[in-house]
């Protein structure tokens, strides 16, 4: 039998690679991880973390205005970005520290270097050029924003890695896409004070969410300030005297901002990775292809998380890194279940869903019952501010199983959590309905949403 330098060598220090990096080193195996840029890779350096923080940060502007409706009187509020900028450097920093003590402590050999593959079972460390081998390989490497090389003056645009520590809080900005990055940084910039366009060439932001989510969360945004652009695209951008940057549209004319922002998706990063050499297949996209176990077309070679190009989320990496251990180190082949993926964006109201749509149910089932509640939340009331929550469950009629359950409102991304759980387990809407309500809350609506405000038969709404 070949000998190896490491029974595991993972490429990438982010959610996947850290994960199964350091389960492996912990059952004792012999683990080196290598990350080029910082551990914890986009969900706790650039991504989630960061971008929950700002999220934070942007609502207190609403918080003090609410606050008078309770009699409280706020005085005068500033804010100041270079102090958020500082304190969440302070707490990622503070993160990507305990993703490596987690590393250090199972006994893995953390390694600061873009790694590339050589061979099936080589790679390559570009700090000291030295190769090692492996048994086995994770390559875990992430994405990186499309940076959008056909448009002309990308080069002057940011993506959402340059918008977490930008040198000053613009006044303006124009963000490109439709998608939940481009919809919760047009909500933070908002909230920040910042005069935002979202621009989209798509008919609906949110595309793939349920349709009351979407419109519901647009309508929410037009009424709060930020200018939604959809069925329209940047052509150029251009520096003008003042040294603004202009985006001439294709419907809209000319949007002068302080920046522009583009989230047109992202890319694999398998650029340069060595993947040819190692025998590893990828997409017309650049993900690597993998199958049911996370192996690619290389023997002793895997790959998971966002380079694969499944469903792009943290919670989703780590699940593929534990599916790796198990069906490797442990004896028990076990594929990832990417069925009934909880997830949120966290706009503002925010939304939570799990399962389908209300349009994706009706072209899979026969009878459908929708289940709908909109309604003003308790504490608007007193704070006078004009929103909507939105709660809605789609059932299958036949044999009353929650199909998709969807909550535009606050906290709404908390709400999907638990009922992620509820909707693995195969709840059916009798089970919501003995479900004794919690109350006051919002969510107890759907305990108490008895009969359905319509049906979908043979995909036509009824009633
Ligand atoms: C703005 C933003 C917001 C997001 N918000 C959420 C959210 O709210 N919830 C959620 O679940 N997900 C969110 N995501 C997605 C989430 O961050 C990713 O799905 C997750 O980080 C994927 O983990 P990963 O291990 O596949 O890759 P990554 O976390 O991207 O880690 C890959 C690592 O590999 C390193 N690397 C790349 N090439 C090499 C090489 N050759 N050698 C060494 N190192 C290399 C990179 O530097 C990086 O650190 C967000 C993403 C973004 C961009």
């Amino acid at each position: 039998m070949a000998s190896f330098d490491y029974d595991l060598f993972v490429i990438g220090g982010g959610s996947g690679g850290v994960r199964s990096g350091r389960l492996a080193a912990a059952m004792g195996k012999r683990v080196a991880i290598a990350e080029e840029f910082r551990y914890g890779g986009t969900c706790v350096i650039r991504g989630c973390v960061p971008k929950k923080l700002y999220v934070y940060a942007s609502q207190f502007a609403e918080h003090f205005e609410d606050a008078e409706g309770y009699g409280w009187t706020v005085g005068e509020s500033t804010f100041d970005w270079k102090k958020l900028v500082a304190a969440k450097d302070k707490e990622i920093t503070r993160l990507e520290g305990l993703y490596q003590k987690g590393l250090a402590n199972a006994g893995a050999e953390i390694l600061h270097t873009r790694a590339e593959l050589t061979g099936p079972n080589t790679i390559k460390l570009l700090d000291s050029g030295r190769t090692v081998t492996a048994e086995r390989i994770v390559i875990a490497v992430g994405g990186h924003p499309s940076s959008h090389d056909a448009l002309p003056g990308h080069e002057l645009c940011i993506s959402s890695n340059e918008a977490f520590d930008l040198p000053e809080l613009p006044k303006s900005i124009v963000i490109a896409g439709g998608g939940y990055i481009a919809v919760e940084f047009a909500n933070i910039f908002h909230g920040l004070g910042v005069e935002t366009t979202l621009i989209y060439r798509g008919k609906e932001i949110l595309s793939r969410f349920d349709q009351d989510m979407r419109r519901g969360l647009h309508a929410a945004m037009e009424q709060k300030g930020i200018r939604i652009l959809c069925e329209d695209l940047i052509q150029s951008v251009t520096r003008n005297a003042e040294g603004r940057l202009v985006a001439e549209t294709m419907k809209n004319g000319a949007l002068t901002a302080d920046q522009v922002m583009l989230a047109l998706g992202r890319v694999p990063n398998t650029k340069g990775l060595g993947l040819e050499a190692a025998g590893v297949a990828v997409n017309e996209r650049g993900a690597i292809l993998i199958d049911a176990f996370s192996r690619t077309s290389a023997p002793g070679v895997y790959a998971l998380g966002d380079v694969t190009d499944r469903v792009q989320l943290t919670p989703v990496a780590i699940h593929e890194a534990m599916c790796f251990i198990e069906t490797e180190y442990k004896g028990n082949p076990t594929s990832p279940d990417h069925d009934l993926i909880a997830t949120a964006v966290f706009s503002q109201p925010e939304i939570g869903t799990v399962g389908l749509s209300e349009d994706e149910a009706a072209k899979k089932f026969e009878d459908l019952e929708v289940y709908r509640a909109e309604f003003r939340p308790m504490k608007a009331t007193l704070s006078g501010r004009s929103e909507k929550t939105i709660m809605k469950l789609v059932v299958n009629a036949a044999d009353r199983k929650v199909l998709g359950a969807h909550i535009l409102g606050h906290e709404a991304g908390e709400m999907a959590q638990l009922l992620g759980i509820t909707l693995k387990a195969g709840c059916t809407k009798d089970d919501f309905d003995r479900t004794m309500a919690v109350h006051p809350t919002a969510s107890e609506e759907l305990v108490t949403m008895y009969n359905p405000s319509y049906r979908i038969k043979n995909g036509e709404r009824i009633g």
